[in-house]
């Protein structure tokens, strides 16, 4: 066991503190990962204060790590002391089910182990993410981060990116497809530069007026305001896909009326408390309301390879850990731009 420190929320409705957690020695198959950079997600907030219910303190969140390799245990062939390597929101799986051998360790049948506030497959161990100096993860679920994009931009890739990546290989999202991205943040500014690199014609929709300029400079063709009753009303009928990213409640009946015959609304935020479709949305152009959830391995590491080939990475505002209870603030207020990410040197 080695103590490392950390941040950690203590209870929902305290703020991040200082924290000491032990992590293992690198057993067999282990890397074991200085951090150098974290993102901060919005479901580390919604975990933090315990939204979702189920969370067990002390929290210490974090699921988009980039770091260097200090030690490898036994039998590791793919890393070395030394090498640049990413975690993202998941660090183990039963890796025996259907879903775990299609390469989709996301939907675990028998539970996968998230990098944060989830048990790990000894079905006894919690685990603790990267708000933290050191984290140990069995070699498969450590990426292969390239040396050419900078680090602490690369690391929102390791969540936001295969969050928005997957939904769009996997609907085979194209030239020409009219897309839109509901909410501009961490996840929709990475939806915004994805889905334009693949040729669709995207459009924001946001309820914030001052990010008009900044979609444009993601890769958006246009923007439109949601609390804009006109502009929601012409826009029925417009899209073949809406990616929704929006991590509060708000009426899906309110956009699933812009997607054309066929279209797709696909939810990747996930608000708290349930909401209530109009069955005729769907009914009446043959709609569909689907979900996804972040992405497996394999296609995370694609995803990375594919952002240092076309040189896509996230916009960030760099913190020092002493400043994440102002930005988890600042997250739920929308100012955002577009991910903050901790650099891990602050934590003394
Ligand atoms: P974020 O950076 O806070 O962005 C969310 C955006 O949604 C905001 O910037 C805002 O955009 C919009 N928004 C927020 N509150 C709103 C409200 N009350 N009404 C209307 N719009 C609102 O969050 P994120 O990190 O991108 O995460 C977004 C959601 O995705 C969270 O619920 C998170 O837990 C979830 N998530 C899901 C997955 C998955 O695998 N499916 C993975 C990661 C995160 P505008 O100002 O442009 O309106
Ligand atoms: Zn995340």
């Amino acid at each position: 066991m080695k103590a490392v420190k950390a941040y950690a929320a203590l209870g929902a409705d305290k703020p991040l503190q200082p924290h000491e957690l032990d992590r293992r020695e690198p057993g067999a198959g282990d890397v074991e990962i200085k951090i150098l950079y974290c993102g901060v997600c919005h479901s580390d907030i919604h975990t933090a204060r315990n939204e979702w219910g189920g969370s067990k303190y002390p929290v210490v969140p974090g699921h988009e790590i980039v770091g260097t390799v200090t030690r490898v245990g036994d039998g590791v062939t793919r890393f070395k002391a030394g090498d640049t390597v990413g975690v993202g929101c998941f660090v183990d799986s039963c890796g025996h089910c259907n879903s775990c051998e299609d390469d989709q360790e996301q939907y675990c049948e028998n539970g996968h182990t998230q990098t944060y506030n989830s048990l790990s497959q000894d079905k006894k161990t919690i685990t603790y993410g990267g708000y933290s100096s050191h984290i140990v993860v069995t070699e498969k679920f450590v990426l292969n981060v390239s040396d050419k994009l900078p680090l602490e931009k690369v690391a929102p890739l390791l969540c936001a990116g295969i969050t928005t990546y997957s939904p769009l290989k996997h609907w085979n999202v194209k030239k020409g497809d009219k897309l839109a991205v509901l909410g501009l943040g961490g996840l929709g500014h990475m939806a915004v530069k994805l889905a334009s690199s693949m040729g669709a014609e995207v459009t924001v929709l946001s309820r914030s007026a001052g990010k008009a300029k900044d979609a444009e400079q993601l890769g958006a063709h246009h923007f439109e305001l949601t609390s804009n009753k006109a502009n929601m009303q012409r826009l029925a009928k417009s899209f073949d896909f809406i990616i929704d990213t929006v991590s509060a409640p708000h009426n899906y009946n309110d956009y699933l009326p812009l997607l054309r015959t066929n279209g797709i609304m696909i939810l990747l935020g996930a608000p708290p408390k349930p909401s209530e479709v109009q069955a005729f949305h769907l009914i009446g152009g043959r709609r569909s309301l689907v979900g996804s959830l972040v992405g497996g391995l394999k296609e995370t590491q694609e995803m990375l390879d594919y952002c240092a080939e076309h040189n896509i990475t996230s916009d960030v505002e760099m913190i020092n850990i002493d400043q994440i209870n102002e930005a988890y603030e600042r997250t739920l207020a929308g100012d955002v731009h577009y991910r903050f990410v901790i650099d891990m040197a602050s934590l003394k």
